[in-house]
């Protein structure tokens, strides 16, 4: 017999806060970090998920904690009617959590009790299968809007703009992202949206006036956090808007992220001890955050009256094991050349090249150079920006790199000075885990995926393969609007 998962009532734990200070930029995935940056980095311990990545050039990450608050857009949280309790009749809640780094066999392994019975009666995906590059903030942004990297430019945790001459890391400026969030979309067809610590979601308020903007959005990120404590903020928003007699429309799409399994499976591996703890511990934290805003939703919604509740559960990509490490540098035969006009940028196992500071004269002598050195190594594949696969839709035309290296899985790039690759146990404090390859030929880079109506009795259902570029349109038609121009991928057929 197969239980219905139930929403237990949660203690919280202190409220929704105005003006908390302590959050920092996003910082997400992996950050790839050699020994000497490692022992910089705060705790050197989370980012992965959190410190994302390197470059050859050697940029640090992020970042001093900066004063912040989770916003509330009063323009937006109000309506005309009468009281939630009166007028939301049929109408659909989505909570929509992201878990960094989920890969799609981790509900394989007899650590997640409460996703088990999730995917009872839900219709889930062990292949959510992410766009190229299987990297944290091009991934989120491509679930959330609906296109690809080329389309909504965020290529990939770190990047480039030859057009501004200006290089992002981690980046929490939302003029970055290029196509329209479903949290924008879905606010300019006036459903009110809160959406915590989505990358790219936050300081919206720095977006034009005529941006439509979430009810509820974090200024910053604040890297400290648990993810217990990073889904408390969203749930505790949940009910406080409710206690708010301005909010004459209740809050109807809610975004939260989690990236505890991404970082220790970038620390430890996807196969240790530890990523199997974290494991169970990420199934607690949801069931926790989920029982709560089920509870919330009985409270103060009309489910006898056909309002819906839908728990959607995403990730960005999976993980693989880092076997060998290798050195841009040299693959590229630039070792040595100090300051070099070739500017490499990296970020998990993904590299753009751009060749825009190289003298005109010199820009194709110095491309072949770097193309055939390429080519001696067995460890990768790469493009010219022009011979990028189609399908891939990564070719932006200020961000995307003149050469974009992608290595073959279990590799991982190094800062180290040494010009062949290395078995990872030769630096043992490096990272174990690692994603970014093609999600087209490594299977450990597709991810889990649930879509569950608080609820439903029907049998779970496998859905088989799925595509990030399907989670937008389907979240647009959960809640009955239109998703935004571009993203044309078909919503999931069939909705529980
Ligand atoms: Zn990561």
């Amino acid at each position: 017999m197969k239980s219905r998962p139930t929403g237990r009532l949660q203690t919280v734990r202190g409220g929704f806060k105005m003006g908390a200070p302590g959050l920092t930029p996003p910082l997400l995935c992996q950050r790839v970090i050699d020994m000497q940056l490692r022992m910089r980095i705060v705790a050197g311990l989370f980012c992965c998920s959190l410190i994302g990545l390197n470059c050859v050039r050697g940029e640090d990450a992020p970042s001093a904690p900066a004063s912040a608050t989770a916003s509330t857009n009063a323009a937006n949280s109000s309506d005309a009617g009468s009281t939630p309790k009166e007028s939301q009749q049929g109408k659909n809640v989505v909570l929509w959590i992201s878990t960094d780094g989920c890969r799609g066999d981790y509900v394989d392994r007899g650590e997640t009790p409460y996703l088990r019975s999730l995917m009872d009666h839900g219709n889930y995906s062990r292949q959510l299968t992410p766009i190229f590059p299987s990297i944290t903030f091009a991934s989120h942004s491509t679930e959330a809007t609906g296109v690809p990297a080329g389309m909504h430019g965020v290529m990939s945790n770190k990047f480039y703009d030859m057009t501004v001459g200006q290089e992002y890391n981690l980046p929490s400026d939302p003029h970055l992202l290029l196509s329209e969030p479903i949290w924008q979309t879905a606010t300019r067809q006036g459903i009110r949206c809160a959406v915590m610590d989505w990358p790219l979601s936050q300081g919206e308020d720095k977006l034009p006036p005529e941006t439509p903007k979430a009810a509820y959005y974090n200024e910053k990120f604040d890297t400290k956090l648990s993810d217990a404590d990073r889904l408390q903020k969203l749930v505790d928003a949940y009910r406080k808007d409710f206690e708010n007699p301005e909010n004459k429309q209740p809050l109807q799409l809610l975004m939260g992220y989690g990236f505890a399994l991404d970082h220790i499976g970038h620390q430890d591996g996807p196969e240790s001890e530890a990523l199997t703890k974290t494991l169970r511990e990420t199934d607690g934290v949801l069931e926790k955050t989920i029982g709560q805003v089920c509870d919330i939703f009985k409270e103060h919604m009309h489910p006898e009256q056909g309002d819906k509740l839908y728990i959607l559960l995403t990730t960005d990509h999976g993980m693989e094991t880092v076997e060998k490490l290798v050195s841009l540098k040299h693959l590229m035969g630039r070792w040595g050349i100090d300051p070099d006009p070739v500017r490499a940028v990296w970020s998990c196992s993904v590299a753009n090249i751009y060749l825009n500071d190289v003298p005109g004269p010199e820009r194709e002598k110095v491309k072949q150079s770097i193309i055939d050195n390429l080519k001696k190594a067995d460890c990768l594949r790469f493009w010219t920006r022009e011979e990028l696969p189609e399908k891939w839709g990564y070719n932006n035309p200020n961000r995307t790199g003149d050469i974009v290296v992608c290595l073959n899985s279990g590799y991982y790039f190094s800062n180290h000075d040494y010009p062949h690759e290395m078995p990872v146990t030769a630096d043992p404090k490096t990272l174990k885990g690692m994603h970014g390859y093609d999600p087209e030929i490594d299977p450990k880079m597709q991810g889990f995926m649930m879509l569950y109506r608080w609820g439903s009795d029907e049998p779970g259902r496998d859905l088989g393969r799925v595509d990030t570029m399907q989670i937008h349109p389907t979240v647009a038609k959960l809640l009955g609007i239109k998703p935004a121009p571009n993203a044309t991928a078909t919503p999931i057929d069939p909705l529980p």
